[in-house]
């Protein structure tokens, strides 16, 4: 098997799956006991969130983080949770016009809730900042833009959108969905100035069903499920210890410069490859994106349909996101600009560190035949 949807989801790592075994059968006592074994729970849940506080990039490493179920419960938690603690401010939220599902269905039901929902476009794979200087205002009281995109890999420039949110809407709470960018990228997350981060376990190889919210110390967030006082009273429900343990194996192992390095390398090797072998290929390649992902325009081939030809040879890609693959739609290629026939045939390959040269050989020389036979076939 070639494994290249690493956006989709990770490989857990030995020493998580480790780890989370451990917790299971070991330290499976419940944070919230008072005695000593939930004690030892509890440390265990120190340990994860300092570490991934760290990693986040985060000065103070104690608290600002609550585990969640994923990506998707942060991103939910960060913007309900976010309106709910600012029930008397504005109306008006903005999102940027590529966010994942967890994201865009979030700001299609705000504009039922009868909230003032705008979206930014970020062509190219960049945020329209005269747009949002026109907009922002002090009916702004939330802006979410996600860090990376799952689809075509392009960072958004988060920091500058910060600056513009400091000068027109100070009030306003800023929220990045960094899910694809913890752990693959050299900058420091919590420097772009963003109020709530989202991160995700499975994404870095930890199990699935573990993630976080970053909540910058003073920023309000009230929950949204009921229950008990766990979390800081934002996220109640007993802590999934054995995933939460894993999560901090996987985000050890992971952050490591060296992975950035190796999967560079990959990236360069494909494109280049690409470029030299099967010109015919458009790469949507934004000016600042994340090496671990690589949209490829196909001349007219459905993706579904090069999809099922990798998929038989045993190379695993995908066509964009896999939340939305059932019901496939190209909202965020046609808001990065691509037409909709493009966005028909377009792929996405998505490495992590453990990828070889010789995968990318082998993916090259069935992508090719995909496209002969495919091609011949029409
Ligand atoms: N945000 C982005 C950018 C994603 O790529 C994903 C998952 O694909 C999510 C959020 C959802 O994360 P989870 O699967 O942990 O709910």
């Amino acid at each position: 098997m070639i494994y290249l949807d690493n956006a989709a989801t990770t490989k857990v790592s030995d020493a998580a799956a480790n780890k989370a075994f451990e917790i299971m059968t070991k330290t499976f006592g419940n944070p919230s006991s008072v005695h000593d074994f939930g004690y030892e729970s509890e440390k265990v849940l120190k340990s994860a969130r300092k570490a991934i506080l760290s990693h986040l990039g985060s000065i103070r490493r104690d608290d600002e983080l609550v585990f969640t179920s994923g990506g998707t419960e942060a991103n939910n938690l960060a913007v309900f949770g976010a309106l709910a603690a600012k029930k008397h401010g504005g109306k008006t939220v903005f999102f940027s016009d590529s966010e994942h599902a967890s994201v865009y269905n979030i700001s299609k039901k705000l504009e039922k809730d009868g909230y003032n929902v705008k979206y930014i476009a970020t062509k190219g794979g960049k945020i329209d900042f005269d747009y949002c200087e026109k907009e922002f205002s002090k009916d702004t009281v939330l802006i979410s833009c996600m860090y990376a995109n799952n689809e075509t890999g392009t960072i958004y420039d988060i920091k500058k959108l910060d600056t513009l949110r400091k000068k027109l809407c100070p009030q306003a709470v800023l929220h990045t969905d960094a899910v694809q960018a913890f752990g693959k990228t050299k900058e420091n997350l919590c420097s772009c100035g963003a109020d709530l981060i989202s991160v995700s376990g499975h994404k870095i190889h930890a199990p699935k069903g573990i993630g976080a919210l970053y909540i910058k110390s003073g920023v309000r967030i009230l929950p949204i499920l009921i229950g008990g006082g766990q979390e800081k009273d934002i996220r109640p429900g007993t802590e999934a210890l054995p995933s939460i343990a894993a999560f901090e194996v996987a985000a050890n192992e992971v952050f490591n410069l060296k992975n950035i390095l190796k999967v560079e390398k990959l990236n360069s090797y494909l494109t280049e490859k690409l470029e030299a072998q099967l010109p015919q290929i458009k790469i949507n390649k934004p000016e600042n994106s994340l090496p671990y992902v690589v949209s490829l325009s196909l001349p007219a081939i459905k993706s579904e349909v090069m999809l099922r030809f990798l998929s038989a040879k045993g190379i695993y890609i995908s066509a964009g996101s896999a939340c939305t693959s059932k019901h496939r739609e190209n909202r965020v290629l046609s808001a990065f600009g691509l037409d909709s026939k493009s966005a028909d045939c377009t792929i996405r390959v998505s490495f992590c560190e453990d990828n070889t040269f010789e995968e990318i050989d082998t993916f090259l020389k069935e992508l090719e035949n995909g496209i002969n036979s495919l091609i011949s076939l029409k």
